[in-house]
Formats: C-alpha cells, structure tokens, sequence
C-alpha cells in the first residue's frame, strides 16, 4: 500500500512549531523529544523532519542523509539519556496491527527501569 502522509499529524504541527515540545535533541534532520506520556523513566521519541508515515516509508524513500542523520541521532539520545549502560529498547509502531496513533514516523527510546519482555497479548 503506498504511503500518504497526513500534514495535519500532531508530529508535523510540533516540526512547524504549532505545538510546544520538550526538545532533548535537534539536529539537520531529526529531531528528539519526550515522549507527553511517559511509559518508563527515559521515553523518548525521535522524528525525521522529512513527511515519513513510519520505518519503512522512510527506509525506503528517504536520503541517504536523512538515514544517516536519524540513526546517528538515535544514538546521541541513548547516549545523552544515559542508557547505555543499563540498556534500552526501541521500538517503531507501524499502521493498525502495529496500533500506531501518530502516523509521522517515530522511534521510541525507551529505558531507566526493568522493561519486562518485549510484546503482551493482543
Ligand atoms: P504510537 O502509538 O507509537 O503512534 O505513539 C505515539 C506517542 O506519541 C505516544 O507515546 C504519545 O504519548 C506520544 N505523543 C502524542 N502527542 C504528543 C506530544 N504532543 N508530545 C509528545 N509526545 C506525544
């Protein structure tokens, strides 16, 4: 299925300055701030700048620029949010199965606590 971005996201109106955030990280292509709703003691989100609806939107389509930007900036948070030690994960909801509520591509940096394991379910 193609992917059709919505401008009207909340994600896009926080890149167009509409809406506050609380900003941990900015670089050329991303940017990084958390999470309204923390799930855990570190919860942050990481967004492209670019109109990407999730990982694969973006993986397939984006600049090599931009990947390269959005992975380093994924590692400057674990680093700045002091999770590397004790470890973290990542995760990237994608469409309905994966219950993803914002369709602008983010990563979840989650860490600070014991995680449990990794799905429950459905
Ligand atoms: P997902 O279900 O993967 O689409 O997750 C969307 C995430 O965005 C949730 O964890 C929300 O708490 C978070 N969220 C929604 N609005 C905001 C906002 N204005 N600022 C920061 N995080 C938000």
């Amino acid at each position: 299925m193609p992917h059709s971005y919505d401008d009207q996201n909340i994600f896009a109106k926080i890149l167009r300055g509409e809406i506050p955030n609380d900003t941990v990280l900015e670089t050329e292509h991303s940017l990084a701030f958390n999470d309204i709703q923390p799930q855990a003691p570190v919860h942050v989100l990481v967004i492209p700048k670019g109109p990407y609806v999730c990982y694969d939107h973006f993986a397939q389509t984006a600049s090599d620029a931009e990947i390269l930007d959005y992975t380093r900036a994924i590692g400057e948070v674990c680093k700045l949010k002091g999770v590397e030690d004790d470890g973290f994960r990542l995760i990237s909801n994608a469409g309905e199965a994966g219950v993803q509520e914002v369709p602008h591509l983010h990563v979840h940096i989650l860490g600070g606590r014991p995680l449990g394991r990794m799905l429950q379910k459905a």
